[in-house]
């Protein structure tokens, strides 16, 4: 059996037997005394644990891969003299990507208005964290110390590096040329590592969705359930309708087979809720199964999982509209074009992990004037919205470097459309 399959009967075992447990918990079937055994050894126990470890691998990968990956790509890039038309054609889809989404969910909150009629409950108490000023989001994607910004995974930083790196090395003649020739073996062995530790992600992404489901607070679902269904509703729409129109318009390129392709590293972003853990799966996928040339997915996938998160800009344009209308609060078409402008930067501005995309509706939420205190409501159903928004966000993140691949004649038809091709990472 194929490492895919594995991976999918995994995440489906993990979600039943999560439920399952979470069901029994709920009713007491057992006795309290064995669900509270179960509980214990398993949910915070052994699937704790193995989740953990698995999460700790696929990060472990992220800031070898991208450095590595991103200094043989941009060397390869600066030898055209590719560099700046790519950075502009990718970061301008991203943006715009990110426009369309929270639009397409502010029209559908604003039709089918999940929040009129909700009753105000108090909520638990929210108390935001400060999210980061705009002009230091600016000022932070330049590192002053590289080891610094290795040690803390900041990508952005690493992105800007690597790039400064790859480029000297396309300038530098003889010496350049043995650097290069290291970093793309380099790049091979690290490309390997990833491809080792794949073996074990079936556990991983089975532990990790049975804790979760068995945790899942379903009463919540229910008090929540047309601002849960608005937002699921609407990240199915931009995959499979905006994706689709984008990738078909612009590249020609068969979305279904993309969506087929993408099916593993979408399993991998569910069951971490992170797009920055996701890297690793994510460019191998874009490269090995989608036929991405590695000097384009080696800049667009680690830079899309940093800056392009439109399953989070549509979480907070519903939520957003779903407050005000809870509060009864009118905003206006001022009030829902700021909406369209501070989502877009919020989800700039939202690193890719877990939960982050709530802290930064904060930012939104205030820029309208509307109460923080909103976000405690729709928190009680965020995690299971945030493993879905988190599959959307990174395969926008390979459509878009899929749709700058074509146009720059770095994307192998026959890898995309090569149906045999079923390793994740080898
Ligand atoms: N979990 C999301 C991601 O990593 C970010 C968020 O919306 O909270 O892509």
């Amino acid at each position: 059996m194929g490492l895919t399959t594995r991976i999918l009967i995994a995440m489906l075992a993990g979600i039943v037997f999560g439920a399952l447990l979470n069901f029994l918990n709920a009713s007491q079937l057992l006795g309290s005394g064995a669900t509270g055994a179960i509980n214990s050894y398993l949910t915070g126990g052994l699937f704790d644990i193995v989740g953990r470890i698995f999460i700790a691998s696929l990060k472990l990968m992220v800031v070898p891969l991208v450095l590595v990956s991103l200094v043989c790509g941009a060397c390869a890039l600066s030898e055209g003299s590719r560099i700046g038309p790519l950075a502009g054609k990718t970061v301008l889809l991203y943006l715009l990507t990110t426009a369309v989404a929270i639009t397409l969910a502010l029209c559908m909150a604003l039709i089918i208005q999940p929040g009129v009629g909700v009753d105000v409950a108090p909520g638990g108490a929210f108390v935001p964290k400060e999210s980061p000023p705009l002009s230091d989001v600016l000022v932070n994607i330049f590192p002053t110390n590289p080891v610094a910004a290795m040690a803390q995974g900041n990508m952005l930083q690493i992105i800007v590096f690597a790039l400064l790196m790859g480029y000297a090395i396309s300038r530098c003649g003889e010496p350049g040329e043995r650097i290069a020739a290291f970093f793309n073996d380099l790049n091979e062995v690290v490309l390997r590592m990833v491809g080792v530790l794949m073996v074990f992600a079936p556990y991983g992404v089975f532990a990790l969705l049975a804790k979760t489901f068995a945790e899942l607070g379903m009463e919540f679902i229910l008090d929540l359930g047309k601002y849960f269904l608005v937002v699921l509703a609407t990240l199915l729409l931009h995959a499979f309708g905006v994706y689709s129109l984008l990738l078909k318009l612009l590249s020609g390129l068969s979305p279904i087979e993309l969506f087929k392709k993408m099916r593993p590293a979408q399993v991998f972003a569910f069951s971490t809720a992170s797009s920055a853990a996701t890297i690793p799966v994510t460019l191998s996928t874009v490269e090995k199964r989608i036929g991405v040339d590695n000097k384009v997915a080696a800049f667009t996938v680690p830079l899309g999982a940093t800056i392009n998160m439109d399953g989070t800009a549509i979480m907070q344009g519903v939520a957003t509209a779903f407050i005000a209308q809870m509060y009864g609060i009118e905003i206006g078409v001022m009030g829902y074009l700021t909406v369209i402008l501070t989502a877009t930067l919020a989800s700039v501005g939202t690193a890719g992990v877990p939960g982050v995309g709530l802290i930064m509706l904060a930012m939104v939420l205030q820029q309208v004037g509307l109460p923080l205190e909103g976000i405690a409501i729709v928190m009680g159903v965020d995690r299971l919205l945030d493993m879905v928004r988190t599959a959307v966000n990174i395969t926008g993140d390979s459509v878009v470097s899929a749709v700058v691949a074509k146009s720059e004649g770095a994307l192998s038809e026959e890898i995309f459309y090569d149906r045999n091709y079923d390793s994740v990472a080898n």
